[in-house]
């Protein structure tokens, strides 16, 4: 189809946990948070690992809460510096295919691969060499969604996490967004949630009920945008070499800071942070997933 594009959302896998995991042999296997200390006042989770996380660990929790669900949880300071040469190592891999990179930070990234640097063509080939390259070269795992747009993309990198790679087809993107459950859909937390579903509104299909003007009234200037996306339509282009703001920010302020600001930065993208929880029952139309063992 002419002027459709090829754009894929990469997430790196509990990243800081996975970096300290991965250059610290104890730390394997066990329940393990990157972030402020839970004696200090107002220490958070930066990062949790997948182990630490079957406790209920969840990032931007308080430390002191993720000890309390996990007493043996390790506690470990974050170190910047070593994520961001890791990421810089990443964005060399990207490079590799595009030059159409928007970070959203150290660990996130969209990337527009309509016309791969290699000629290869398929999306979903580039996301696989992408996921095996940052495999082999840096031992870490990253999580690949595919499709036409950096919506679609976004969630679809977080439907099979961790290790995963999610392509929703271009003629399942309308399905797909119908079947979404509205709280995929917010930048704007639960509460906001609880108020639409409140209305009766609880997919992509009641919310493609309301007219353009109701959707403004409800959510105000991003109801444009989600008239538009629930019809999967996001025009959004990939914007390279955008410095986040949180990768500026990450060396001078505290991780709290940090945290905050990537969650701004979410929520500019309409998007929530990648829920921790698995992709809930109403599963969208069947995607096409491949798990990598
Ligand atoms: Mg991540």
């Amino acid at each position: 189809m002419p002027g459709q594009r090829k754009i894929i959302h990469i997430d790196m896998d509990a990243f800081y946990a996975s970096v300290e995991q991965r250059d610290h042999v104890e730390y394997r296997g066990k329940p393990l948070v990157v972030g402020g200390m839970p004696e200090g006042r107002g220490g958070v989770v930066a990062a949790a690992s997948y182990e630490a996380r079957k406790f209920g660990i969840r990032s931007a929790m308080p430390s002191r809460k993720a000890l309390e669900l996990c007493p043996d949880v390790l506690f470990v300071k974050p170190r910047f510096t070593v994520y961001k040469e890791v990421s810089n190592s990443i964005r060399a891999i990207f490079k590799r295919y595009t030059d159409l990179i928007e970070p959203l930070s150290l660990d996130e990234a969209y990337l527009d691969v309509t016309n791969d640097k290699q000629h290869i063509g398929s999306a979903i080939d580039i996301a696989r060499q992408i996921r095996a390259s940052i495999k082999q070269e840096l031992n870490l795992t990253a999580s690949a969604g595919v499709s036409i747009n950096k919506f679609v993309a976004k969630i679809a990198s977080d439907m099979n996490k961790p290790d995963g790679l999610t392509f929703i087809a271009p003629a399942d993107v309308v399905g797909f967004m119908e079947k979404l459950p509205v709280e995929k859909y917010y930048g704007v937390g639960r509460v906001t949630a609880d108020k639409i579903k409140k209305l009766n509104l609880f997919t992509g299909t009641d919310l493609k009920r309301l007219t353009e003007d109701e959707l403004v009234h409800l959510f105000g200037k991003s109801g444009r945008f989600y008239y538009k996306i629930v019809r999967g339509i996001d025009e959004r282009p990939v914007v390279p070499d955008r410095e986040t703001k949180s990768v500026a920010a990450e060396d001078t302020y505290s991780c709290r800071t940090t945290i905050r600001q990537e969650t701004q930065l979410s929520t500019r993208q309409y998007v929530l942070r990648p829920s921790d929880t698995a992709w809930s029952g109403d599963s969208p139309q069947q995607p096409h997933t491949w798990h990598q063992a």
